[in-house]
Order: structure tokens, then sequence, then C-alpha cells
């Protein structure tokens, strides 16, 4: 049952929440993503959402008296109100939003909001099967009126009622798509796909940002290879990225008999994309470390074939790319810098000097980490000793940055006296014996058993080793 699948403060707010509205002759409905997740048993989301059937003044009311403890306005027109309960680190964030229909006057401007609707027309403004389900918030009945529960079971992406009409109302929607096939795993509904390939062009009528946020979070999911793939196959890639036609073109192209030992560029590419970890800007780095490939492909005279740039390319062409979809600057930053460096790590060995390893994590800087994780997905052989190699490799390099970051930590580790502090303390002359006092206080540093800024007891322990020491023999002479 899905109200057993909240966590507990979940199920007290959605309780509350439910008898507030009840008593005030209101439905209240549990919908999109939490019901969905629940249903799959996979965690919920952090945020509540619910349908109801009171108005946006009466939702206010209402969630008042149900113990929140602030309420705000998200969007008069669209009817939503949200609310806070709980206070850090337990709060609850919930939008509660009165049963609404879009009224689409035509593709070009913003749909009209009506409000005099049941649960039923709610449910058929939404996306997808899977995202139209709704569970009364005090009894836990389900309402599915398109059958949501049974796709969830099969796993398949269904637009609610006809596709092509539901694309062309929003085509966000074609992207969304191909974002939970990305989270989830599941796989597209045949009539549903046909129709997302019919109403690709559509697309470019949503604002980049939009666009970005987006595929970001297919990049971001578990099974972004089937993602990736949703959106060759639609042409979705070629509308929102075009950039990475010429790559994804080589996905049609054979290219074993003409050009001999190559592998599919894009098949390789979303290998990658799946085996680097699931952060954005290594992700998207992935996405386009070979974009350079195609423009760069050259045969020398002995049939090899070379990339010779394909990095710089591919760099340039991620700034394009993300620069496009107004990506903020540290993201465009990290990923061409990562595209550039992105063949580095894997020309590691032995014979590197520290020098050369600073260099290149100097080059990194903040994506250092983001750099190995990438060098380490670059590696789709088929043969399980080369990818070991590459492992290997760039483990090696991962241990030698880190000894010399070590290192720099030590050198920077002093004792908290110096020599001028000591003969002044003492009263005594310069001469070796500063030297050995001072190691020793440093010594005790690194072994963590002095601070480095507590002098008091510094001084105390360096009259102490000064006591112990042997007196230094007199010379004969004096
Ligand atoms: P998540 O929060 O994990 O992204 P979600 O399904 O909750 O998934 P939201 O964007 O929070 O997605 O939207 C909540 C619900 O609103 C969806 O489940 C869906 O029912 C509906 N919805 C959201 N965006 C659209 C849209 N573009 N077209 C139709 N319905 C939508
Ligand atoms: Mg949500």
């Amino acid at each position: 049952m899905v109200l057993d699948r909240l966590t507990p403060l979940q199920r007290d707010i959605t309780r509350q929440a439910a008898e507030a509205f009840n008593e005030a002759g209101e439905e209240l409905f549990l919908v999109g993503g939490i019901v969905r997740n629940a249903i799959l048993d996979i965690a919920p989301p952090a945020d509540l959402d619910y349908a109801t059937s009171a108005p946006v003044a009466r939702t206010r009311e209402l969630l008042e008296r149900a113990g929140a403890d602030a309420i705000y306005l998200v969007g008069e027109r669209f009817g939503t109100v949200g609310a806070v309960f709980g206070s850090l680190p337990e709060r609850t964030n919930v939008e509660v939003t009165s049963y609404r229909r879009e009224v689409y006057p035509d593709e070009t401007r913003f749909p009209d909001v009506a409000f005099d609707v049941t649960l039923e027309d709610d449910l058929a403004r939404r996306d997808f099967t899977m995202n139209a389900i709704a569970v009364d918030a005090a009894t836990g009945e389900i309402v599915d009126p398109w059958g949501g529960e049974a796709d969830i079971a099969l796993a398949v992406v269904r637009a609610v009622g006809d596709p092509d009409q539901r694309f062309r109302e929003d085509p966000l929607r074609l992207l969304r798509a191909a974002r939970f096939v990305s989270q989830l795993g599941f796989r597209l509904d045949w009539a549903t796909e046909q129709a997302m390939a019919r109403q690709a062009e559509s697309l470019s009528r949503i604002s980049n940002e939009r666009i970005l946020v987006e595929l970001t979070r297919l990049l971001t999911g578990p099974y972004v290879d089937h993602g990736l793939d949703v959106l060759r196959r639609t042409g979705l890639l070629r509308v929102a990225m075009p950039e990475l036609e010429p790559l994804a073109a080589e996905a049609e192209l054979d290219l074993s008999d003409r050009l001999g030992r190559e592998k599919d560029l894009w098949d390789h590419t979303v290998r990658v994309v799946r085996q680097a970890p699931p952060r954005p800007a290594v992700r998207w780095a992935a996405l386009l470390h070979d974009a350079g490939k195609p423009g760069t492909r050259g045969i020398d005279a002995a049939g090899e074939i070379h990339f010779f740039g394909h990095e710089r390319a591919g760099a340039a062409i991620a700034q394009r790319l993300l620069g496009r979809l107004n990506a903020d600057k540290a993201l465009r930053s990290s990923v061409r810098s990562l595209v550039e460096l992105h063949g580095r790590p894997a020309a590691y060995d032995e014979s590197w000097t520290d020098s050369a390893v600073r260099r290149l994590a100097l080059e990194a800087g903040p994506d250092w980490e983001d750099l190995l994780d990438l060098a380490a997905a670059d590696v789709t052989s088929a043969r399980a000793w080369k990818r070991r190699e590459a492992d290997n490799r760039v483990a090696a390099l991962r241990e030698h940055f880190a000894r010399l970051q070590e290192e720099a930590e030590l050198a920077k580790l002093e004792s908290p006296l110096d020599g001028d502090d000591l003969m002044r303390l003492f009263g005594r002359p310069p001469g070796p014996w500063i030297k050995g006092v001072k190691e020793y206080l440093r010594e005790l540093v690194i072994d963590g058993g002095l601070a480095p800024g507590d002098r008091e007891r510094a001084e105390r322990l360096a009259a102490e080793f000064l006591t112990n020491e042997p007196a230094p023999r007199a010379r004969p002479g004096r």
C-alpha cells in the first residue's frame, strides 16, 4: 500500500492534511512522482505533491489548520500553494495544487487554466500514465483511470491519451519521456515512441534552460544508455544537441570494413557515459569527450586511423553546445577542461616525474577527481587485460598525486617555535642546538602529540628536551 511506503514524517503530514481537508468537505490526493516511486518501491522523493478539490484561498486556510509551519503561494495562475512542515533538518516541502485542466488555444501560446474540474480531469492533463495515479490521503485508495499501475508493472512509459496531441501541447514532455527511461529503466510504449519521433522538431519551442535541466537529469540517470538511445532513435538528439549529430550518425554506418578496427564512436560514447559516476560535469564530459573525432579523422600512409587534435576540437564543441543551452559558467568550464584533458591520464606510467603529475593536476584544478573518473570510465575494450591495465594506470596516477599532496601537507607542518623564539626563551646563542629542538617539536606535531599553534606547551616541552639533552662537551681551551 502506497501510504505505508512513505517515511514516518511524510505519513504524519499526509494524515494531518487529510483530516483538515476532509473535515472541511474537500478532497485531498497524493499525486505525481511520490506515488510512482512508492508503487515501484524505490526511495520516495523528499517533497510531497497533492491535488485537491479546494480552491487556492481555501487551500491556504486548510494547510494552516493542518499545522503547516510556513505557507507561500507558488503560482496563483497554476493554482499551487506551497507549505513547509517541521524545521531543519527534518523539514518537508509540500505542494498542493487545485484540480485543474489546461486549455490549449493553439500551439504557440501558453495554455489557459480552468479550475472547475474533477480529479479525473486533473489526472487526464498529466504526461504519462505512471504519473497520472492518485492516492487518497486519508484512506490510501488508488484512483488510476489510465492504467498507470499496470504500466509501472510492465515498466512502460506511455503518454496519457493521444500521444501526438500531448507532445504538441507541451514539447517538454518529449524530453521528460527520455529522462524517465534513463531514471527508471523503463522502455517506451511503441505508439508513444512513434509520436515522439513525429513531434521531435517541436522541441525547438522549449527554452534552452529547461532543455538543459532535463538533459542533465537524463545524463545522471542509472539507465543513461537507454535514455541516450531514445534521444537518438527519436531524432530528439538532432534537435536538442545538433553538435552531436556527426557522432550519432556513426551508429547508423557500418565502418567496420572501410576503416578497419575502429569501433563505433556512438556506442563507445554511450558506454563511457554509463560507466562514469552520475555527477553532472563528468557525465556531460563523457558525452562530449569524443565529439571532436568525426571532424578530425584522418588516415596515415600506413593505413592507420588517427584523430589529431580531437581533444581540442571536442572542447570547442562542448563550449558551443553548453553555451547555447545557457549552462552556468562552472559547468561549462569544467566540461570544456575535462574534454580537453581526457586523454592525458591514460598516458601515465612510472616514468612520470613528480612535476609532470603536478602539472596535470594544476591544469585540471578543481576538476581533478572528475578527470580521473572520466579517464577510468573511458575504457570499453572487450579485452579484460586491456581494461585492467587502464584501471591500474589511473589508480597509479591517483596514488602518485595523493602522495604528493601528503608530502606537501607534511612540508607545511612546522615547529610552533622558530630559532629566534628559542634563542630568546633560553638565552642561548645560535648553534646546532636550535635545529635539534625544532626537529623534536616538529616530530611531535607530525605525530599529532602537539598542536601546531600551541606555543605554551611547545615552550615547556622544549625546556624539558634541553634539560634531558646531554650537555655539550666542553671544548678544550675554553
Ligand atoms: P520528479 O519529481 O522525480 O522529477 P515527478 O513525476 O514528480 O518526478 P514533477 O516535475 O515534480 O515530476 O511533476 C509532478 C507531476 O506533475 C508529474 O508526475 C506529472 O503528473 C505532472 N507533470 C509535470 N510536468 C508535466 C508536464 N510537462 N506535462 C504534464 N504533466 C506534468
Ligand atoms: Mg516531483
